[in-house]
């Protein structure tokens, strides 16, 4: 499965939960078939988003870091392993994209990144605080000013 698809549909389940559909007629029954479907175009701007926000030379160099400290002797049969990928395994690259920001991460002593927010129920607590969005949210259509 691409990943696209796996990271909308994780984080979809995570926003509105497991639902049942109807497979012959293509619908859902537990909630409005349009709303599931709004809920999947939202998780895929937020992934468009995260995907425009990463600094991905960044991400490679820190992960190919990693991975010369952590993997010096993964041999091209291990499951991890990738030639197409070059220097960089999809662990470095999961640990890379996770370090935090507190310098040039130190492999060696720190090859695991914090995981911070595990259990965080991130739907209900977007939820909770959208209430304050139209204070400070800038919709470049919206509130832009007129030229004519
Ligand atoms: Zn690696």
């Amino acid at each position: 499965m691409p990943n696209r698809r796996r990271v909308v549909e994780v984080l979809t389940q995570d926003a509105v939960g497991a639902q049942q559909w109807n497979g012959a007629r293509g619908e859902c029954v537990t909630m409005p078939t349009d709303a599931y479907y709004a809920v999947q175009d939202a998780m895929t701007a937020v992934l468009e988003r995260v995907a425009r926000a990463v600094d991905w030379p960044r991400l490679l160099t820190e992960a190919a870091s990693r991975h010369l400290v952590v993997h010096p002797d993964l041999e091209p049969d291990d499951r991890h392993w990738n030639p197409a990928a070059g220097a960089v395994c999809g662990e470095c690259l999961c640990e890379a994209l996770l370090a935090d920001d507190r310098g040039a991460p130190n492999w060696r002593d720190h090859p695991v990144s914090p995981r911070e927010q595990p259990h965080t129920d991130w739907p209900r607590v977007v939820a909770d605080n959208l209430h304050h969005r139209a204070a400070s949210h800038y919709h470049p259509y919206r509130d832009a000013p007129r030229t004519t």
